[in-house]
């Protein structure tokens, strides 16, 4: 909480957090998908060829500290291999961050008055193979289509920017079957006939492109799709999904999967984690070698990317962060639990407690958490104790009511504590800006503020002390 200015951040922080309320239905269903992501890590650490992967998630000094924000726990204290494709937690938090990036960019590029298109490409079934050939041919063809004077033509007429690029990988009949989603961006509104002329040539060379390597048959409905953005629209929704989809995890099918079903196409398409997946539920050696083949070549490569000065066109005042950056961004919050390093070892032991852990705290707190490690005889003396109440409760001769007593967060607001423990954050008005009002706060948003008084009151009481001017 250090560095907040008094009274102002705070309050605006608190009513984001009171906004944010997640159902419990939520919780359980993101509880689900987290714990099915660090599953498969947990699991891809043993085999996986990556160095980082293998040490993803593990603490990288002595104690492992388990944070919260807007009522979700994270691990602090853990390094990240950043990778954006072979990684399931990794990729979820990258993901998440490049769809939030280019909702922002589709945002910025509309209210500056461009234009917007999503365009998808996508390969021939007959051009499916070993992923070293069909990533080189996809991203081959691209260059092929755009180096066309034809397609310079059209695009120069149409005002063509430039675009933001993401690669997807899904296993097909075949093989490997890479594809792209693309949003490219135009100085002012696209015409229907700069759309249906774009439409046509992007097609016709890439079409082009695959038979003169051999490959007949793009197809004309999925071969190159081209949709216009627009915010109230389902194709910006779609994109940002699809963004995400890389880090998709089938909670219920891995057991349904054989080497037969991809042997004969019955499945259709797989995501990569589907492999990894089904590697783990068969002991299919083939499954791991097509595993080691994604890991290979995917690393290093970047989940979107943005054509040359676009980002600075678009998001002008953000940081630019590589996927090994965002993976490991702080999410800030509140410490709540702290492990000991060698205690922190033995829960990643045990497949899938990692998630389970923060699946405790999300949902009984402290209690709960104790409850989990005891199941599994996890109750080491010195492993792992909680933050927040002690530093509350060492704080002796300040109880919580005087606390409550005793501060006054300026003359315009306080807090109340009402008879039914329920925390109030009570605003006086401000005659012509803001009327009173009187904002509930829940237990994660209470002890945000508590924290922050509590470091407040402290300084305040050097400042007496004389210790700092
Ligand atoms: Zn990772």
């Amino acid at each position: 909480m250090a560095g907040i200015p008094y009274g102002q951040t705070i309050e605006s922080g608190l009513v984001a957090d009171l906004a944010g309320y997640v159902p419990a239905a939520a919780v359980v269903e993101r509880g689900q998908r987290r714990e099915a992501r660090y599953k498969l890590r947990s699991a891809l650490r043993r085999v996986t060829k990556l160095k980082r992967l293998r040490s993803c998630g593990l603490p990288f000094g002595s104690d492992v500290v388990v944070r919260r924000k807007d009522a979700v726990h994270h691990y602090s204290g853990i390094s990240t291999c950043g990778f954006g494709f072979a990684c399931p937690v990794c990729a979820a938090k990258i993901r998440f961050r490049r769809a939030d990036e280019v909702s922002r960019a589709v945002v910025s590029a509309l209210n500056q008055g461009m234009d917007a298109l999503f365009v998808t490409r996508t390969i021939p079934h007959s051009a499916e193979d070993k992923l070293g050939v069909t990533l080189g041919l996809l991203a081959e063809g691209r260059r092929y289509v755009a180096n066309q004077k034809v397609v310079k033509g059209v695009r120069k007429s149409a005002g063509y920017l430039g675009g933001i690029a993401a690669k997807e990988i899904t296993y097909g009949f075949n093989g490997f079957h890479p594809h792209s989603h693309d949003v490219e961006y135009y100085e002012h509104a696209v015409s229907l006939a700069d759309f249906a002329a774009l439409s046509s040539v992007y097609y016709d060379y890439l079409s082009r492109f695959y038979r003169q390597h051999g490959f007949e048959g793009l197809s004309r409905q999925h071969g190159v799709h081209v949709e216009q953005v627009q915010l109230d629209g389902v194709a910006l929704a779609r994109y940002v999904a699809k963004l995400q989809e890389g880090a998709d995890i089938r909670l219920h099918t891995a057991q349904e999967l054989t080497r037969w079903d991809l042997k004969q196409g019955r499945a259709g398409s797989l995501m990569p984690f589907d492999i990894a997946c089904a590697f783990f539920e068969t002991g299919d050696m083939a499954l791991l070698d097509l595993w080691y083949e994604y890991e290979r070549e995917t690393i290093g490569k970047s989940v979107i990317r943005f054509t040359k000065g676009l980002r600075a066109r678009l998001l002008p005042n953000e940081a630019e962060y590589t996927d090994e950056q965002l993976a490991a961004l702080k999410v800030g919050g509140v410490d709540v639990v702290r492990f000991t390093g060698w205690f922190y070892h033995k829960i990643v032991r045990v497949p899938g407690l990692e998630s389970r852990v923060l699946t405790a705290l999300d949902t009984g707190g402290f209690p709960a958490l104790v409850e989990l490690l005891t199941v599994y005889h996890l109750d080491d003396v010195g492993g792992y104790y909680q933050v927040e109440d002690t530093s509350l409760g060492e704080r002796e001769g300040l109880p919580m009511a005087a606390l409550l007593d005793w501060m006054e967060l300026s003359k315009g607001q306080r807090v109340e504590l009402d008879e039914d423990g329920v925390t109030w954050l009570v605003q006086a008005p401000v005659p012509g800006v803001t009327a009173a009002q009187k904002i509930r706060l829940d237990a994660a948003s209470a002890t945000r503020l508590f924290d922050f008084l509590l470091l407040y009151e402290e300084r305040l009481a050097r400042w007496r002390d004389g210790l700092t001017p």
